[in-house]
C-alpha cells in the first residue's frame, strides 16, 4: 500500500526544498498534493481549495523521502526483525530496504505480510542462504553449500523482481565459519546472472574485507564499511584503506549499516578526514540494535554529520545515493503530476550523548529532527526514536545489554 486513500488534498506550507536534483528551487514555498497523492502545484503562497489538510512546515527542509538501505523488518518471520512502522514513516523514512532477512524459502511471507501490508515503500536484498535470518546467528544461513539453492533463488527472483533489488551475503566468521569467501563468489555469480547488485556484510574474518572488495564490482555495496572490528577496520591496515578508496572510486558503494556492532566514530572520522566518504548512510536497525546504540536513521545521519560529513552530502546519502542502488528514479520528484514522497525535517542545535557500536561516545551538537513523512496525500507525524532504559539480559553465552 502506498497511502492511497480517498481523503482530502494536502497543503504543505512554509517548506524549504533541498536535494531535488535538476529541479532548482530556492526559498520557502508551499506544495499542494491532490487527494490522489499527486503533486498539483508548488510555489510561494499557493491558493488552496477550502477542504485541504494543512501542514505548516514552519520553515523546515523538505527533501525527497528518506531511504534506509539496510534494515531488518521481516517481523514474525525472523527473531531479529522489527516492524516497518518502528523505523519507517514515523521516523521520517518513506522507503525501507530489508537487507537479507528473507531467503528464497520464506520470501513469499515477507512479501505478503510485510511488503504488501506496509504504507512505506519496501524493497529487499534476497539472502543468498535459503532460510535468511530465521534464527539470526543461532542457525547461520551460510554454513555450507547445502544452504544455497541456486535454482530456487532464480525462481524466487523471477516471481518477485519488482521487490528484490539485489542479493545479500553476510560474509563473516559468525555466519560462514571457515567457509571463507566462497559464498561471496557464489553470490556474485547469482547477482551477475540476475543483473542486480550484491550487498556484502563485512565483519569478523574470514572472509577478509580485502578479499570481499576484490570480488565486488561497480554498483555492488559493502555494508558496515566503517566498522571498528579487529581485522576488518579500514583504519588499521593502510593497504586495506587504499583498496577501499580505490574501489569507492571505481563505483563500489560503501554503506554505513551502523547496527549493534558495525559503526565506529573513530574509523568514520579518520576516513572522512582523509576524504573517503560513505556512499550511503543506513542503520542496520533490528531488535538488538534499535534501543542501543542506533535508535534511528536521523540519529545515524547526525552521527555522520558530527564526524565531518557535510550536511548536503548526508542528505544525499539517504536520498539520491540509495535510490540509485535500488533503481528508484529521483528525477522529477518535485514536479506537477508526480506522486508525493517527501521527508520534512529540521537541523537543530543540540547537545546529545550518542554511542557507536564500539562503545565510544560522542556529543552531537546538531541533530536531524524529522517532522513529517509525506506518502501520497498523507502526512505522517515523525520524530526521532526515544530509547527505553536498557536492561541486562541473560542468554546462553552470558549477559548483554538490551
Ligand atoms: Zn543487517
Amino acid at each position: 500500500m502506498t497511502g492511497e486513500k480517498a481523503g482530502k488534498p494536502l497543503l504543505l506550507t512554509n517548506v524549504k526544498p533541498m536535494a531535488f536534483g535538476g529541479t532548482k528551487v530556492a526559498g520557502v514555498m508551499d506544495i499542494l498534493v491532490d487527494a490522489d497523492g499527486r503533486i498539483a502545484a508548488f510555489g510561494p503562497q499557493l491558493a488552496a481549495p477550502g477542504d485541504v489538510e494543512r501542514i505548516d512546515g514552519k520553515g523546515a527542509w523538505i527533501s525527497p523521502g528518506w531511504i534506509d538501505l539496510h534494515v531488518h523488518i521481516w517481523h514474525g518471520g525472523t527473531d531479529i526483525s522489527i516492524r516497518p512502522s518502528e523505523c519507517g514513516a514515523e521516523r521520517g523514512v518513506t522507503t525501507l530496504v530489508d537487507a537479507g532477512s528473507a531467503g528464497e524459502a520464506n520470501f513469499h511471507g515477507f512479501r505478503e505480510y510485510i511488503i504488501e501490508a506496509s504504507r512505506e515503500r519496501i524493497k529487499a536484498f534476497l539472502n543468498l542462504g535459503s532460510i535468511g535470518l530465521v534464527a539470526c546467528n543461532r542457525v547461520p544461513e551460510l554454513r555450507d553449500i547445502k544452504d544455497i539453492d541456486l535454482d530456487r533463488i532464480l525462481e524466487c527472483y523471477a516471481e518477485n523482481s519488482e521487490h528484490i533489488v539485489g542479493i545479500k551475503v553476510r560474509a563473516s566468521h559468525v555466519i560462514t565459519g571457515s567457509w571463507g569467501v566462497t559464498p561471496v563468489k557464489l553470490g556474485k555469480k547469482i547477482a551477475k546472472i540476475l543483473r542486480v547488485p550484491m550487498m556484502v556484510h563485512v565483519g569478523e574474518p574470514p572472509a577478509l574485507y580485502d578479499e570481499v572488495l576484490e570480488i565486488l564490482g561497480p554498483g555492488d555495496v559493502v555494508t558496515h564499511c566503517f566498522n571498528g572490528k579487529a581485522g576488518s577496520s579500514i583504519m588499521e591496515d593502510e593497504d586495506l584503506y587504499n583498496l577501499a578508496e580505490r574501489c569507492a572510486g571505481e563505483g563500489i558503494r560503501l554503506d554505513i549499516g551502523h547496527g549493534g556492532a558495525s559503526f565506529s566514530f573513530k574509523v568514520a572520522e579518520a576516513a572522512i578526514k582523509r576524504g573517503l566518504l560513505p556512499y550511503s548512510i543506513s542503520t542496520d536497525l533490528h531488535g538488538h540494535s534499535m534501543n542501543f546504540p542506533v535508535w534511528d536513521l536521523a540519529t545515524t545521519m547526525s552521527k555522520l554529520l558530527s564526524v565531518g560529513m557535510p550536511f548536503d552530502k548526508v542528505v544525499n546519502a539517504v536520498t539520491h545515493a540509495p535510490a540509485s542502488v535500488i533503481k528508484l528514479s529521483m528525477e522529477k520528484r518535485l514536479a506537477v503530476g508526480e506522486r508525493a514522497d517527501f521527508t520534512i525535517f529540521d537541523l537543530v542545535d543540540a547537545d546529545l550523548e550518542a554511542t557507536d557500536s564500539n562503545g565510544d561516545v560522542s556529543r552531537l551538537k546538531k541533530l536531524f529532527e524529522p517532522r513529517y513523512a509525506v506518502i501520497g496525500a498523507e502526512a505522517i507525524t515523525a520524530s526521532r526514536y526515544v530509547p527505553r532504559a536498557r536492561k541486562l539480559v541473560r542468554h546462553s553465552h552470558g549477559y548483554s545489554w538490551r
